[in-house]
């Protein structure tokens, strides 16, 4: 390890002002503290904010969610609301991490947790994201994890979340407070791709803070679910997944959100899937149908190739999970 300095905050404004002065916010720190044991980061100041008031679950007015960025990952996904109006949120969740994990990591640092790629994590590779200019050694490395939508010549790390490709899939919104005040980002503005630097992750200002996830009202009843698929059944990450949410009225479909995870720089929103979804009745030929335009766009790597076809049934079967249509 190597020196640094501890502060715990009580209030919102201690926290900007020692943000404001470079500090480093941790909560949870189940990412921070194994990405500073290995000397991937190397911040002078942590700022412990786990007792600011940030850990409410709740119905906005609108009639939508909104999710306090200190809510434990188990929290959340055990929560009344959540179960019943956001399945796809709650099960995001569960299918993530440990037990152990998912009652410390909180959902503000979990949708910025940084990359699994190992060559991120090994200080004697070649890695743009950790060190802005070297390469990327995964480009003609072991790269079958790899991201093959979102990738730039800099960069084909995925992004681990798993409740972020939900976030992604519900179009929420990240509240942040820093020193100029709050502001709202969407969802799909929030998280980075990667382009010429992949050392830039989220839209943070300097010394701003997430404060909630708010995720907006949707017409019911809304059917949702997500599925996770990878090399092990549990402790793993996606290889593919999908978070699907389905209006279903008068037999047809009326809104369909879905997005994917394990493929993607970022969560990836599956667009001409939705639309090739909107209006039609529920059908396994629609599934099939719509799933083939989860892929458009992909890159793959020389050893993911094998993902752009499991991302199309991936999407396939749960299309066919929520739908409900043989
Ligand atoms: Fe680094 Fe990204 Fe390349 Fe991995 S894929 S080595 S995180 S630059």
């Amino acid at each position: 390890m190597f020196p640094f300095s501890y502060t715990r905050v009580s209030d919102t404004d201690e926290a900007l002002d020692a943000g404001r002065r470079g500090g480093r916010y941790i909560a949870g720190g189940t990412t921070l503290v194994d990405l500073m044991r290995e000397t991937v980061e190397r911040p002078e100041s942590l700022v412990d904010i786990s007792g600011l008031p940030l850990r409410e679950v709740r119905a906005t007015e609108g009639g939508g969610l909104r999710i306090g960025a200190l809510v434990r990952m188990a929290e959340a996904a055990a929560h009344p609301k959540v179960r019943t109006l956001y399945p796809v949120i709650s099960e995001s969740l569960e299918l993530s991490a440990s037990a152990q994990l998912r009652n410390m990591a909180t959902i503000g640092g979990n949708i910025m947790q940084r990359t699994r790629c190992t060559y991120f994590r090994d200080v004697t590779a070649d890695c743009n994201k950790r060190e802005p200019g070297s390469g990327c050694a995964a480009l003609e490395g072991h790269n079958r994890t790899h991201a093959i939508l979102g990738t730039s010549d800099a960069c084909v790390a995925t992004h681990p979340s798993d409740v972020a490709v939900a976030f992604a899939a519900l179009e929420a919104t990240v509240h942040l407070l820093g020193p100029d005040g709050e502001r709202r980002v969407p969802f799909a503005d929030f998280l980075l791709r990667p382009g010429n630097t992949p050392h830039r992750e989220q839209a943070l200002r300097k010394g701003e803070l997430v404060t909630a996830v708010e995720v907006p009202a949707l017409p019911r009843p809304l059917k949702s679910g997500y599925l996770k698929v990878r090399d092990r059944q549990s402790y793993e990450f996606a290889l593919t997944s999908a978070a699907v949410a389905l209006h279903i009225r008068g037999g047809v479909i009326r809104e369909a959100k879905v997005a994917s995870g394990g493929v993607g720089t970022v969560p990836w929103k599956l667009p001409a899937v939705e639309r090739h979804l909107v209006g039609e009745r529920p059908s396994a030929a629609l599934w099939t149908a719509a799933a083939e335009k989860a892929a458009d766009g992909a890159r793959p790597l020389k050893h993911n190739r094998f993902k752009t076809e499991l991302l199309k049934r991936t999407v396939e079967r749960q299309l066919r999970v929520v739908g409900g249509t043989k």
